[in-house]
């Protein structure tokens, strides 16, 4: 399977100690694109960057991680999104954001050959922060692309991550994610993020929605309580056979995507898809920031 994940990737600065911050480059698509390559598979991350020195940077770390680039736009006379973690005493984190002009928003508008250059993959995967970047005519465009494309047989994998405070309002999100529900085939969920958008609700409840709305295989995450399923197949439950003491959950979520979806790709049936994600994620969880050191291993022997 072929597979390509659109998205944003920003300059994170967080502070360490007193006003001193610490340079990274985050996002959660791209997150999943370096786990799948870690997890040994093959993605190519589509996003515009500009023509400056945090871009370039950020390309030759995607390169080093061997995610692809070949469908990455630089956008000259422009500079990537920025957000600023701020760490409260108590632990508390505070994310602030400077995005509105980023390229990664204007992709679609500016690169409408993307659409035709994603025709070539069997599998796009997004996120409702994918999304949430875009302005209402880029999603407009974007969703008239995925109708086609689907229709062709190109699957679509959605990951609803929900930040309230990317949307203009609620109601725009919860337009969207209703429009991107009628247009997934494969739904990787959080619940916590479901019942954001949906209020108080059971997991039977939201697995049924996926279902009706047209996916084939819903997977919804629950932090260390377990992983609730649906495919052709019928239903299943998967416990979480490593549960550990977090340390950071940043990209909790996106590394259980990128072991899932290398796994996937590779053919492998919905267990061990589960299995290999649920073993990549709490290997990332004990690690503190969202990309853990090279030498982590994140297969299962
Ligand atoms: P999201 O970040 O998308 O909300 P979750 O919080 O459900 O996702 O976490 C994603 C995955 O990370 C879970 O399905 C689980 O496999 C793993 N995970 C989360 N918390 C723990 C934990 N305490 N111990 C082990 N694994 C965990």
């Amino acid at each position: 399977m072929k597979l390509a994940i659109i998205g944003e990737c920003m300059i994170e600065l967080s502070n360490s100690e007193g006003d001193l911050y610490q340079l990274n480059y985050g996002g959660d698509t791209l997150n999943t694109a370096i786990y799948l390559s870690r997890c040994g598979g093959q993605v190519e991350y589509v996003t515009a960057l500009s023509d400056d020195v945090f871009s370039n940077k950020m390309l030759e770390n995607w390169q080093s991680e061997g995610v692809g680039v070949k469908h990455v736009k630089k956008l000259a006379n422009s500079v990537p999104g920025l957000y600023m973690i701020e760490n409260e005493a108590n632990g508390e984190r505070h994310f602030h954001y400077w995005r509105s002009n980023s390229p990664a928003k204007l992709l679609l508008e500016q690169y409408p050959e993307i659409f035709e250059e994603l025709q070539e993959y069997d599998a796009l995967f997004l996120s409702g922060i994918t999304l949430s970047i875009y302005s209402e005519l880029s999603r407009a465009k974007l969703f008239d692309f995925l109708k086609i494309y689907r229709d062709k047989g190109g699957k679509v994998i959605f990951d609803n991550n929900y930040r309230p405070k990317s949307w203009l309002s609620f109601n725009e999100a919860s337009k969207t994610f209703n429009q991107i529900m009628n247009l997934t085939d494969i739904a990787l969920l959080s619940m916590e993020d479901e019942i954001s958008l949906h209020g108080e609700h059971s997991i039977e409840y939201c697995i049924e929605r996926w279902l009706k709305a047209g996916a084939s295989e819903v997977v919804v995450k629950n932090g260390p309580n377990g992983i609730s399923t649906a495919n052709s197949q019928g239903k299943f439950e998967f416990d979480v056979p490593n549960v550990v003491k977090p340390i950071d959950t940043t990209a909790a979520g996106d590394s259980f995507n990128g072991a899932f979806l290398a796994n996937k790709a590779k053919g492998e049936d919905l267990e061990k898809c589960i299995r290999a994600g649920q073993f990549c994620a709490a290997q990332v969880i004990v690690h503190k920031g969202a990309i853990v050191p090279r030498e982590v291993t994140l297969i299962k022997e």
